[in-house]
């Protein structure tokens, strides 16, 4: 690997790292390596076939392309077709299923009433008046003072509690801007102007963007381990964890982590949908994947079907997943971005480097915001406003 002719070093192969090397390679017609310690490209967004079924399935969890920012949407179907999936979320409590996030149709079958949406807010206003709450001090009473108690309980409490591996009451109010709420029946997860999964999966999409003679791709290579004999000329892009970077001089960022388990159910179909939370905490997992409802397009020829059981549990700094916006993460992490912004010659980004839960459109959107500014403009050859 000779690093000495090499001007630009993209570090991590998900959507920031491959959309600038992208950019680097066919709008700039410069050369760009790409490295990932992981022996495949995509990133968290890899998808592959399951070998048993056929089932393409999303490696590191369900993968739902939604995005209402023209220019992404327009980026991203240069590399790839979607389908015309559609999210819903259902949830299994007592036994029992109700559609996600919280919803009319979730408050009637739950109470067993039936009440129009002009008559929602009174009635939770009652349910919210009966815990007296004035000023929420946790995550609980934040909740409860939102949709009251028999909701909370419900749906939000061993959820959070499986989540984060915290009582809610021991989780700041902060973290808990709002609930995703509807006084109607809209069951669609997201309010997306577009969305669907690709149909031949993430994993293409990055075969297509990376396809170019510009673009070297080493995959299993460990940036700390070759960062020394990197030149101060090379660029870097860097979009691993920021606290790596800066060899956690300030200390280390939390992270929460998912497991997942595959099993096989000798069905054709198990849970009728995609994503199936559980909401007790007596359930170990919080959700169950079942990634053949992705793909409506798609005929399986078998009577099995892939599972997917999600456990979260505390990051070792093995697997960051899920950034921990508690006031002592937030302080750490402003300590290096701060450093960050002092580095010539460097972007730190994507959801690690910046220690931000981003959605893939919003990834993408920075990325490429990312390359017109920091890099295209730099060579003279962008916008000047
Ligand atoms: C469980 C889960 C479900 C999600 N579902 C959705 C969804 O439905 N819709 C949606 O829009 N978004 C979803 N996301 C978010 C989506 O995964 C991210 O937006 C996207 O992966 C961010 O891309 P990235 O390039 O920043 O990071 P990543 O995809 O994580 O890529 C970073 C890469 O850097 C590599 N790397 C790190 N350190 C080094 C190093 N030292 N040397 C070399 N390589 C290194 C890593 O191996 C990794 O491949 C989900 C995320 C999770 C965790």
């Amino acid at each position: 690997m000779d690093l000495n002719r090499i001007k630009f070093l993209v570090v991590g192969c998900g959507f920031f790292g491959a959309v600038i090397a992208e950019r680097i390679a066919n709008d700039l017609n410069e050369k760009v390596m790409i490295i990932d310690k992981r022996p495949h490209i995509g990133g968290n967004c890899y998808s592959e076939k399951d070998e048993e079924t056929g089932i393409f399935y999303h490696k590191y969890g369900t993968h739902i392309f939604h995005t209402s920012n023209k220019t992404v949407w327009n980026y991203i179907n240069n590399f790839t077709e979607f389908n015309g999936y559609y999210h819903q979320v259902l949830t299994t409590y007592k036994n029992k299923v109700f559609q996600m996030p919280i919803n009319l149709e979730t408050i009637n079958s739950f109470y067993n009433i039936n009440l129009k949406p002009y008559e929602v807010d009174n009635f939770l206003k009652k349910e919210i008046a009966k815990e007296n709450i004035t000023n929420p001090r946790n995550f609980e009473e934040k909740a409860i003072s939102m949709v009251g108690k028999p909701l909370y309980e419900a749906f939000i409490k061993g959820y959070t509690e499986k989540q984060w591996g915290k009582n809610p009451k021991d989780l700041p109010e902060s973290i808990l801007k709002r609930l995703p709420f509807r006084k109607n029946y809209n069951e669609s997860y997201f309010f997306d102007r577009w969305q669907g999964v690709p149909s031949s999966g993430y994993t293409e999409i990055f075969n297509k963007m990376l396809n170019n003679k510009n673009i070297e791709i080493k995959l299993d290579k460990d940036f700390f381990d070759i960062r020394d004999s990197i030149p101060d000329s090379t660029f870097i892009i860097y979009s691993g964890a920021i606290d790596r970077f800066f060899d956690y001089k300030f200390g280390k960022l939390d992270w929460r982590t998912i497991v997942l388990k595959k099993r096989i159910a000798p069905v054709e179909d198990f849970q009728g949908t995609s994503v199936m939370n559980f909401a007790e905490k007596s359930i170990p997992y919080t959700r169950i994947h079942e990634p053949k409802h992705l793909h409506p397009e798609t005929k399986y020829w078998n009577e099995k079907t892939l599972l997917i059981e999600e456990y979260p549990k505390s990051d070792d700094g093995s697997s960051p997943f899920y950034p921990i916006n508690d006031p002592k993460n937030k302080k750490l992490f402003a300590k290096y971005s701060a450093e960050a912004q002092k580095s010539k010659n460097i972007i730190i980004g994507g959801r690690l480097g910046d220690y931000k839960y981003y959605d893939m459109d919003k990834t993408i959107e920075m990325a490429l915001e990312s390359y017109e500014k920091r890099i295209k403009r730099r060579k003279g050859k962008g916008k000047k406003n």
